[in-house]
């Protein structure tokens, strides 16, 4: 058993894009869990681009993450000892600990988690927040009808990847927008989407017009900036679009300026931000949804895994970039 807490601290707020030298790694003594908590040994980090928000102070839906800090995120992780009837050593539970090795927290914001039958990770990715909110972006903001036409960008990550797959399952065609050709393959190959195309290769516009002959009914919007703008001009009258994630944005130093606004207006669109905490009271529903789903091996899902608590920087800094292929996750030793 180690005897110290390796930890990953927000040491800076990062001008424009994130640099290694905005975390600082430390050696902390070990927790010890109080009354009513317990201590965590966490095994899978996740790392999303909402990271990218917290670690900037800019007002936003949820307050920045503090400096020197442990940086903020989601792990599961296994109880080591426990001060609560509720947990055992062994149980394998969902936390908030962030970026360190072990850490200590109240049993009742530990959630068990089943592993008897889907693998621990999942639960960070395609049974988790992605996977949630792909749910009910999708359906209750996008509103997709069978024989519509949705559009998804970031179509091979852990959300647009997961908001694809299901509206194939919805009865629409389903045409995903992704970085470079192998990404591309693998969502018309294994993912099943209709077609994809890739954003590298240049002329959307005309690239759109060809996959989607009928137009654009739902966009599932995962960057925002240059291919947000674009596809404002490929939306049906009265259709829709989920403003789910910016990332395309995140790094910038001046807002995209957009030009296409317009086609809001003039086609009536229907264009609606969420933020998947909105639905907390329901994430057992997409959990089950989901999860019958993966068991049945028709939802496919693909990780992206970095070794070692010490390159969970390297690992955010790829995932801002497009390098991660799925789901990004950290392995802690
Ligand atoms: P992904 O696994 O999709 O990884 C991000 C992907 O974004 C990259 O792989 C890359 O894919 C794409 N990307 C990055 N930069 C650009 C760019 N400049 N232009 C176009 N594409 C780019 O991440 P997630 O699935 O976890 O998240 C997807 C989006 O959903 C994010 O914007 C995130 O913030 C948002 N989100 C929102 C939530 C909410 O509650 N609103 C909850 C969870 C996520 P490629 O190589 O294919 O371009």
């Amino acid at each position: 058993m180690a005897t110290t807490n390796t930890q990953v601290l927000l040491a800076s707020r990062p001008a424009g894009w994130v640099t290694e030298d905005n975390f600082r790694i430390v050696e902390a003594p070990m927790p010890e869990p109080s009354e009513g908590e317990a201590l965590v040994r966490n095994r899978w980090l996740s790392l999303d681009p909402y990271m990218r928000g917290r670690m900037s102070d800019a007002k936003s839906y949820v307050p920045p993450a503090a400096l020197d800090a442990v940086m903020v995120g989601q792990t599961v992780g296994e109880v080591q000892a426990s001060r609560h009837p509720s947990l055992v050593p062994g149980d394998t539970v969902l936390t908030d600990l962030g970026w360190q090795a072990f850490g200590v927290a109240p049993a009742k914001t530990l959630r068990k988690l089943d592993v008897s039958r889907i693998p621990a990770s999942y639960y960070l990715g395609v049974l988790g927040m992605p996977g949630i909110t792909a749910w009910f972006g999708l359906f209750d903001i996008g509103a997709p009808k069978a024989g519509d036409t949705l559009v998804v960008s970031a179509a091979s990550g852990a959300v647009g990847s997961v908001v694809g797959q299901l509206g194939k399952h919805h009865g629409c065609r389903v045409v995903g927008i992704a970085g470079g050709p192998a990404k591309c393959d693998y969502v018309v190959r294994e993912l099943g989407f209709d077609a994809c195309i890739d954003h590298k290769a240049g002329g959307l516009s005309e690239a759109l017009r060809a996959q989607c002959p009928d137009g654009v009914d739902v966009y599932f919007d995962n960057v925002g900036g240059p291919i947000l703008d674009t596809m404002l001009r490929a939306m049906n009258l009265h259709s829709r679009i989920v403003i789910c994630g910016l990332v395309a944005e995140y790094n910038a130093t001046e807002p995209y300026g957009y030009r296409n606004l317009r086609a809001v207006l003039v086609k009536r669109i229907r264009m609606q931000g969420m933020i998947v905490f909105d639905w907390a009271d329901r994430y057992g529903e997409a959990v089950a949804g989901l999860a019958a789903l993966v068991a049945s091996g028709k939802l496919r899902y693909r990780e992206s895994i970095v070794d070692g608590l010490e390159n969970a920087p390297k690992g955010l800094i790829a995932l801002l970039k497009g390098e991660n292929f799925g789901k990004q996750l950290v392995k802690l030793a």
